[in-house]
């Protein structure tokens, strides 16, 4: 049995993490998205919201399921028995940093391969920051992510 976590912020997620979740579903036969502290990113949504607004987006997924994870990914990842650690690469942006994150949990928990995949080219200018930064400004978002993260975005800022 392959499992994969999907570690993130996903403060909030959007349709570009989403279509990284409905594809790892097709190639492995657990993923679990693991919602990890950033330290380096100051969060609109506490962890829970976010476990919440995750978990709706997922509904009907039957191999795929959501959880608040702490400290180091790749320990995470070993307790969890997981044997892929995945990520989305948009852009060359991303890669400098996510070829970081990947070295280091190779030092850590060797057993386990980080896996990319590659952003839809509709999604590969979608972050949670642009939401956030839209949506702050009155923006519409609703083309970003699913409805229910739309209004819980709305009643953030209200
Ligand atoms: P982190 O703070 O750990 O970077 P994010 O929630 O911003 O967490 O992103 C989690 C992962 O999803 C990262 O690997 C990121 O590159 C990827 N990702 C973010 N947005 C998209 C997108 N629009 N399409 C594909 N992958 C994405």
């Amino acid at each position: 049995m392959q499992k994969a976590i999907y570690p993130g912020s996903f403060d909030p997620i959007t349709k570009g993490h989403l279509d990284i979740i409905q594809r790892a579903a097709r190639l492995y036969d657990e993923v679990v998205i693991v919602i990890m502290p950033n330290d380096e990113k100051k969060a609109l949504f506490t962890p829970q919201e976010r476990l919440a607004m995750i978990e709706r987006s997922i509904e009907g997924m039957t191999n795929v399921r959501a959880a608040i994870g702490s400290g180091l990914t790749a320990a995470y990842a070993r307790q969890a028995q997981a044997t892929v650690l995945l990520r989305g690469i948009r852009a060359v942006s991303d890669y400098e940093y996510e070829l970081q994150l990947a070295t280091a949990n190779m030092t850590i928990a060797p057993e386990i391969e980080t896996v990319f995949l590659l952003a839809k080219p509709e999604y590969s200018f979608l972050s949670s920051s642009t939401v956030k930064t839209i949506a702050k400004n009155h923006g519409d978002v609703r083309a970003m992510g699913p409805p229910h993260v739309d209004q819980m975005i709305r009643r953030k800022y209200e």
